[in-house]
C-alpha cells in the first residue's frame, strides 16, 4: 500500500508533515514526497485538511 498526494488538491500546508510518528513525508519546493519509512498507518490521511491524501495499494 502506498500513500498518494493529489497534486491538484493539496495547498502545502505542511501539517502531513508534522503528523507522521515516522518521519516519511518531507515538503519539497512543489510537492509532499513519501519515502520508504512510511508505515502505512494512515495518520496523514486522516490529517490532510483537504483530502489530498489516500492510501493506494
Ligand atoms: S501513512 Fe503514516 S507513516 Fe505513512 S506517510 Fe502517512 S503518517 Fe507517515
Ligand atoms: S496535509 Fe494535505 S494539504 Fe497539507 S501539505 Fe499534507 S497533503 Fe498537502
Amino acid at each position: 500500500m502506498n500513500i498518494r498526494v493529489d497534486l491538484h488538491k493539496c495547498i502545502y500546508c505542511g501539517g502531513c508533515v508534522g503528523v507522521c510518528p515516522v518521519d516519511a513525508m518531507s515538503l519539497d519546493e512543489t510537492r509532499i514526497v513519501i519515502n520508504d519509512k512510511c508505515i502505512n498507518c494512515n495518520l496523514c490521511v486522516k490529517f490532510c485538511p483537504v483530502g489530498a491524501l489516500k492510501a493506494e495499494g
